[in-house]
């Protein structure tokens, strides 16, 4: 069997096939379940019952649900589930989808009584920062902002649901069934809320550095770059390999509007004290720059800063893109500001991105080989009738409450919506 993160490019692109509901389980952090995190709604559930949620239905549960069942069955029949759209579009816009990323060969997969061999851990919400393009369901920070407010987040969001997110004993309740999982299990995938903050990952740390099937997983979680743990690097140093992301979105006052109340230059310190205690023959890093509305004029400017600054420390550039909330997704900007866009990102230097065999999409070499499929991906829709009022009205709200201003920090992009 073929590891995701060593393989090249898996071109499937005649088949609708994905592997992941056989080898993948997804907690979010409301306790629901899915196959992945590009999945939209449905959530696992039996027939009709409601959705699974943790602490009620555990791991075991989820993984045997009837949703479940009913999604490998449209995949084996060949069928696109609507619950994967964002795969369909990505790869609609020639960017390698976590489908085509993550797939195995149908040779290479246990159809009977098989058990996981990744897990997606959304541990909590857990977060010291509210990102623009984060969301109450994910961050503790934005829960406490949007309550106060009228946000359009509750456009997305159902208010009287959201609360701050703590699934503080996920680890030690599914104890029996991770136990019987982890000799099987290659990857585990941490993402918050903040990962640094979130007790059941230490949790997690401690049962398979104690159990000994560290050796063989591969960890890998995000951070958003505020903690540094000395304390944390002996256990890591003990998996297989260890993959931090590094949300790093743009950089100086722009990435200080964007990651509200982070400080760039404190996470470009933070980076250099981690690289001092980690072993660097296990531990990998990667910056993961999620590619928004707010940051896709400045691409050029990350990519520099990486090359010059801080390549020797994250071995890595790589990127993923907004979806939601649609009023910070890149396609709702007017067409004249997506032409100045793409002429600016088609004129940047090139730039070899790094270690590219930890990307997500595995084809790309240089920066302009993503800002290509960047281009492609922001003009594969015209958006902007529908969502650039929410953006006008979010943005200001936002810009309001926190004591920030769009057209300041962003002078050249503010321009150019502005002809
Ligand atoms: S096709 Fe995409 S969204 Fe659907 S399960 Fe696979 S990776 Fe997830």
């Amino acid at each position: 069997m073929k590891w995701a993160v060593e393989q090249k490019s898996v071109k499937m692109s005649t088949s609708n096939f994905c592997s992941l509901p056989w080898t993948q389980i997804e907690i979010q952090t409301d306790g629901t379940y899915r196959a992945c995190c590009r999945q939209v709604g449905k959530q696992y559930h039996n027939d009709g019952e409601d959705v699974l949620k943790f602490p009620e239905a555990g791991f075991k549960e989820a993984w045997n649900s009837d949703s479940l069942q009913e999604l490998r069955r449209k995949f084996l029949n060949n069928e696109r589930p609507s619950e994967c759209a964002n795969c369909w579009k990505e790869e609609a816009a020639g960017i390698e989808s976590l489908r085509l990323n993550m797939s195995k060969k149908l040779s290479d997969i246990m159809f009977v009584d098989p058990t996981p061999e990744l897990l997606d851990l959304k541990l909590g919400s857990h977060c010291n920062i509210k990102c623009r393009i984060c969301n109450p369901f994910v961050s503790s920070q934005w829960t406490t902002e949007a309550h106060k407010e009228t946000s359009k987040q509750w456009s997305y969001f159902d208010k009287s649901f959201v609360k701050h997110k703590r699934n503080d004993s996920v680890i030690t309740a599914n104890k029996e069934i991770l136990d019987h999982w982890l000799p099987n299990i290659k990857q585990i995938c941490v993402y918050g809320g903040e990962t640094f903050m979130i007790p059941p990952f230490f949790e997690l740390l401690d049962m398979c550095v104690d159990s000994g099937h560290a050796e063989h997983i591969e960890l890998i979680f995000n951070t958003n770059g505020t903690y540094y743990k000395p304390e944390v690097a002996e256990k890591l140093n003990k998996f297989k390999m260890v993959l931090f992301h590094w949300s790093i979105d743009d950089i100086d006052e722009r990435f200080n509007y964007q990651r509200h109340p982070a400080k760039f230059d404190k996470v470009i310190e933070n980076v250099k004290l981690w690289n001092n205690t980690i072993d660097r023959g296990i531990i990998k890093n990667k910056i993961w720059c999620t590619v928004s509305l707010l940051n896709i004029a400045y691409m050029p400017e990350l990519s520099e800063y990486w090359d010059r600054n801080l390549r020797q420390y994250i071995e890595l550039l790589d990127f993923g893109y907004c979806h939601d909330p649609l009023y910070y997704n890149m396609k709702i900007l007017p067409n004249h500001t997506k032409e100045w866009i793409s002429e600016k990102l088609t004129n940047a230097t090139s730039i070899d991105i790094g270690d590219w065999k930890y990307a997500t999409d595995k084809s790309c070499r240089t920066n302009l080989d993503h800002f290509e499929k960047m281009t492609a991906f922001m003009n594969s829709e015209d958006l902007n009738e529908k969502h650039w009022e929410d953006f006008l009205e979010e943005c200001g709200r936002a810009d309001k409450y926190r004591k920030e201003d769009f057209a300041s920090t962003f002078p050249e992009l503010n321009r150019s919506i502005n002809g």
